[in-house]
């Protein structure tokens, strides 16, 4: 209770904060909760000497990741009506979570490990029926389950005739890097090479890359490492001398 408290104090002070002690950064946009102001830069926790410049929104704590989403959701439900569809959200985050209840008929949430889903499934072997949903949304999540194949096996087969599967992941290298092991709660890094794996699996593979939408928004992935610049990323998504572009991948069943 104390914890909800004091995190909810924080929520309503640290953009005043940031208005009355703006930083140097540039000001930006939140098309989540309408936010103007500079953003915060964020330690990549499972990479401690990589930083994510401007990333978090102080006033929602949306990063560059959730906003490109709910951009990326805004843009393609103009011609793809969900409002009479189901969705099944994997491995739920909060604020995409209030998102999609808004625009799906049906919203359903599973994930292994986090408590207060509607299904606990493991991505690799859900326990669904063929064709149960006409979206499926998984969002940085295929960097964890030992077994890509089987996971994208998953998501193909429980979606319907015509539905969609929204991925989105950090394009960090050309080809996947498979540790072959538990490491760091996590079993790859995800490589370009993924998107041929998901055309061979579905009908159509639409790509969407953050430089599509205005750059007051903040989602592309601006990245320092030891306080130098990092940009060696494949030349897909490679931002120069900043870091990385967004990529949400939409596939056709
Ligand atoms: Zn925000």
């Amino acid at each position: 209770m104390r914890k909800q408290w004091s995190e909810s104090l924080k929520k309503l002070i640290r953009p005043i904060l940031f208005r009355m002690f703006p930083s140097s950064s540039p000001a930006y946009h939140c098309p989540l909760c309408g936010y103007r102001g500079s953003f915060k830069d964020k330690h990549v926790r499972k990479s401690p000497q990589l930083v994510r410049v401007s990333s978090k929104c102080p006033q929602c704590t949306s990063t560059e990741r959730h906003r490109m989403m709910h951009l990326v959701l805004g843009e393609l439900f103009q011609d793809w009506n969900p409002s009479d569809k189901s969705v099944l959200h994997i491995a739920p985050e909060d604020c995409l979570a209030k998102d999609l209840k808004n625009r799906f008929a049906t919203y359903h949430s599973a994930d292994l490990f986090k408590k207060g889903v509607d299904f606990q499934e493991d991505i690799q072997k859900m326990r669904f029926p063929d064709a149960a949903y006409d979206c499926v949304l998984v969002s940085r999540v295929l960097t964890v389950p030992p077994d890509l194949e089987a996971s994208l096996g998953e998501i193909r087969r429980i979606l319907k005739p015509r539905g969609i599967a929204i991925l989105a992941e950090a394009y960090t290298h050309k080809k996947t890097d498979e540790f072959g092991e538990w490491r760091n709660e996590r079993s790859r890094e995800v490589g370009i090479d993924l998107l041929e794996n998901l055309e061979s699996r579905f009908g159509r593979v639409d790509r969407y890359l953050s430089d599509r939408y205005e750059e007051e928004n903040q989602i592309h992935n601006l990245m320092v490492e030891d306080g130098t610049p990092k940009d060696s990323y494949p030349e897909a998504v490679r931002l120069k001398g900043r870091g990385f572009m967004d990529l949400v991948v939409v596939c056709h069943a």
